[in-house]
């Protein structure tokens, strides 16, 4: 029972974003705290982009030991942050934050929890061709992670939106820190580029909203001749578990891997940030995730 956890010695972790309400995290990390016998527990706080100053204040306040950070406050905690790690720095936008007696360190776990799953899956990004569908938060996290990984090369392609515009940033951030990497921009809508760049990938991703609940028929390649046999597809939506790009690709024969992972092992890195120590994922994962 969680009244017999809390005493006066319980440190306190917490999500802060809005809407928080429907958030798996708390379940997942409370969990995770009662079976390796920590003393520490979890709560969601709703903050608003124009709380964040109060937030961060309440954090050193109260000696929060470290946060989750979710939309719409992703971007906007990184100001105060003391340090940041590599990938923070070069996406811009932190995800977990860890409290060491008042100096804040910012990480983002997101591109980390992408490639685990991955991995999982027996698909590794190091050497690798990589072509990645969208230029968002998802779509950065894991662009920047992947050339920090060692990919070869990155295709990035987006519908000509505003998102279109950040990735030539993502880009420029990546040459500067991983020049080794290769790193193209194209457009979505250029479907004889983008069957070029995926028959010459091992590995495609889509990192759009497309496709996502209640807009499930939808699939960003229409085209199911893209999909072959030996290349590795992966999803970032988790809502449905299996989308119809997952479904396609899956009927080609190629190897699949689903977005619900990448939710699983990005809060499992963020628990060994606050803790120290592994995450109890298959059981999170059996209870909180299938
Ligand atoms: P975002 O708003 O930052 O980015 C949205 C992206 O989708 C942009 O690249 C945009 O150009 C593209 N897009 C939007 N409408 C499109 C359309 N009609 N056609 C083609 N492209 C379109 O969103 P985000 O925070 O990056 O989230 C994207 C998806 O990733 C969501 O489904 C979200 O739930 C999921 N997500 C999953 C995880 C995970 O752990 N699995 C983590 C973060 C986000």
């Amino acid at each position: 029972m969680m009244e017999k956890r809390i005493s006066g010695t319980t440190g306190l972790y917490c999500l802060i974003g809005s809407p928080v309400g429907h958030s798996g995290s708390p379940a997942m990390y409370n969990y995770s705290f009662k079976k390796l016998e920590i003393d520490s527990a979890y709560v969601a706080f709703d903050i608003s982009e124009e709380k964040v100053p109060d937030a961060i204040n309440a954090f050193k306040t109260l000696n929060i030991r470290g946060a989750n950070v979710t939309m719409p406050c992703k971007s906007a905690v990184v100001k105060y942050m003391d340090e940041l790690s590599p990938a923070a720095r070069i996406v811009g936008a932190v995800n977990t934050i860890v409290n060491n007696g008042g100096k804040l360190t910012g990480h983002i776990t997101d591109g980390v929890g992408f490639v685990r799953n991955l991995q999982e899956h027996g698909v590794g990004v190091k050497g690798k061709k990589i072509t990645i569908l969208g230029a968002g938060g998802a779509a950065t996290a894991i662009e920047v992670q992947c050339a920090l990984d060692g990919a070869k090369e990155i295709n990035i392609f987006n519908i000509k939106d505003a998102f279109y515009e950040k990735a030539k940033e993502t880009i420029e951030n990546i040459k500067k820190e991983v020049p080794k990497c290769v790193v193209n921009l194209c457009d979505l809508e250029d479907t004889q580029k983008l069957t070029e760049k995926i028959s010459e990938s091992d590995i495609l991703v889509n990192a759009t909203r497309v496709g996502m609940h209640p807009n499930q028929e939808q699939s960003p390649i229409k085209d199911t001749s893209n999909f072959r046999k030996g290349l590795a597809v992966a999803d970032v939506v988790y809502n449905p578990k299996k989308t119809k790009f997952l479904e396609d690709a899956e009927a080609a024969g190629c190897t699949i891997v689903g977005g619900i992972g990448m939710l699983l092992w990005q809060g499992a890195e963020a628990f060994k940030l606050y803790t120290g120590l592994e995450m109890p994922t298959e059981e999170v994962n059996e209870l909180y995730f299938k």
